[in-house]
């Protein structure tokens, strides 16, 4: 589903990404752990197409199409999700309407007819319900005055309204309290765990592959991808650091 060959990236000139290749098939979820400053970030920003993000050698095919030639809105409606590391606040604009454009902008781009706004409010508030987010803050302009750990629940109702084929989720666990960790890791199953789906799952703790289990764990360190195995790999990172990591050691 998502094919990343070699990929360069450089932000104001200084590489980050340094030959990064990862495939991600249908039906898996892949954990991305990392030290800091490895570059976690940036393969996210890379893939949602960020501007100032320059991928100066290497390819990322999603479901077949080049998907660096895409614009990011493009990339979004062809089913790409990022959820962020640290949620944006947008005074100003609702909940209610950001997501609503979002998603009828999205459904435009694949030519089906926009939600209604009762259609919409309905959608939109069972996912809320689902992630175990007031309805309130569905009329909130968008995470100004939300908690930590209420911006990482929103951003899952984003994409539970998105409804996305495949999601970049960059330390969505971080901040939340141990309910919180399990409403959300349940919501990541419920929405993306799907034979036709795939989840990206950037975290630098165990504690959310106990919710949501990966197929494949992955270490990215100084750009690229130095080892890989299945969930067990997870466990001994926690145990013992990235220390006997070949070329991830800090
Ligand atoms: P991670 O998410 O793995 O902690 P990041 O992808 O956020 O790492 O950052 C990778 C490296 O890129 C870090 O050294 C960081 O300082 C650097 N970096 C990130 N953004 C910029 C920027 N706008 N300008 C220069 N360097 C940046
Ligand atoms: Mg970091
Ligand atoms: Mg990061």
């Amino acid at each position: 589903m998502l094919k990343i060959e070699n990929l360069h990236a450089e932000i104001d000139g200084k590489p980050i990404l340094k030959g990064l290749t990862l495939e991600v098939n249908a039906g898996q979820v892949h954990a991305i752990m990392g030290p800091n400053g490895a570059g976690k970030s940036t393969l996210g920003y890379v893939l949602g197409g960020r501007p100032g993000y320059e991928v100066t050698e290497g390819s990322v095919t999603f479901d077949g199409v080049d998907l660096l030639e895409l614009e990011p809105n493009e990339r979004a409606a062809a089913g790409l999700f990022l959820g962020f590391q640290y949620p944006v606040e947008i005074p100003g604009v609702s909940n209610v309407q950001f997501l609503r454009e979002s998603l009828n902008a999205q459904r435009g781009q694949r030519d089906e007819k926009p939600l209604s706004g009762g259609e919409f409010l309905k959608l939109a508030r069972a996912q809320a319900d689902g992630l175990g987010l007031n309805q309130d803050m569905l009329k909130r302009p968008v995470n100004v005055g939300f908690s930590g750990g209420e911006k990482k629940r929103n951003e899952m109702v984003q994409m539970g309204i998105l409804n996305p084929k495949f999601a970049i989720l960059d330390e969505t666990d971080s901040g939340l309290d141990i309910d919180a960790l399990r409403i959300v890791g349940d919501g990541i199953n419920r929405i993306m765990r799907a034979p036709d789906k795939a989840v990206l799952l950037i975290t630098h703790y165990q504690r959310l592959l106990d919710y949501v289990q990966p197929d494949r764990v992955h270490v990215l360190a100084d750009g690229r991808i130095v080892r890989s195995g299945g969930p067990e790999l997870a466990l001994e990172l926690e145990r013992e650091g990235y220390a006997g990591v070949e070329g991830a050691a800090a």
